[in-house]
């Protein structure tokens, strides 16, 4: 029987333990959220190099962003403290959307492709990926984004955009910007 260039993971006892939190996180209810519940707009946090990483609240806003072209989310459970960092990137104008997962220390360099959005809303993951679909990330993907689509967000998460313009990456400067991700330009294009 041949596995077609398909790696298995064999899981270790951290991944084990993951994968078992995940297992809860997928559980999690999501509910349409209530804005009033939210205090104000949360501040951002500023990186050393200056970059303005802030928190997305609505599911609307969210999918705005990520479907900008060349996007970084970062999505964390407020139960288990676990966090995945995923880029959404087109690379033409007709090009689907494709996901990667940062899987290094380098949060410029270190993705590896995970799967891809087609016509911005069907989501695949890849057969050419080298992360296993069951992977903790890659189920948090898929549950994330299909719940994303229909309006929904797990009031159990967070998600936060890493400072850069959703769509062309430069930093984002002004206050308006940094709580969309998208500058100025940018947002009368997507
Ligand atoms: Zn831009």
């Amino acid at each position: 029987m041949t596995t077609t260039g398909y790696h298995r993971t064999i899981l270790t006892p951290e991944q084990r333990r993951q994968a078992r939190e995940f297992a809860e996180w997928l559980l999690m209810p999501t509910a349409d959220r209530d804005w009033q519940e939210l205090v104000g707009d949360p501040d951002p946090i500023v990186s050393p190099d200056g970059t303005m990483k802030a928190r997305l609240i609505e599911p609307a806003e969210i999918l705005r962003y990520m479907m900008a072209g060349n996007a970084t989310i970062t999505i964390k459970s407020l139960k288990t403290q676990t966090r995945f960092t995923f880029r959404i990137r087109k690379i033409g104008k007709d090009s689907p959307h494709f996901v990667s997962l940062l899987s290094g220390p380098d949060n410029t360099e270190d993705y590896r492709f995970l799967g891809t959005i087609f016509e911005g809303r069907d989501y695949r993951h890849g057969r050419r990926s080298h992360i296993s679909e069951d992977a903790p990330a890659a189920k948090a993907f898929e549950w994330f984004f299909a719940h994303l689509k229909r309006g929904r967000v797990s009031t159990h998460l967070e998600v936060w955009h890493e400072g850069r313009c959703g769509r062309c990456g430069r930093k984002l400067t002004v206050p308006e910007s940094v709580r969309d991700g998208l500058g100025p330009e940018c947002a009368g294009r997507v």
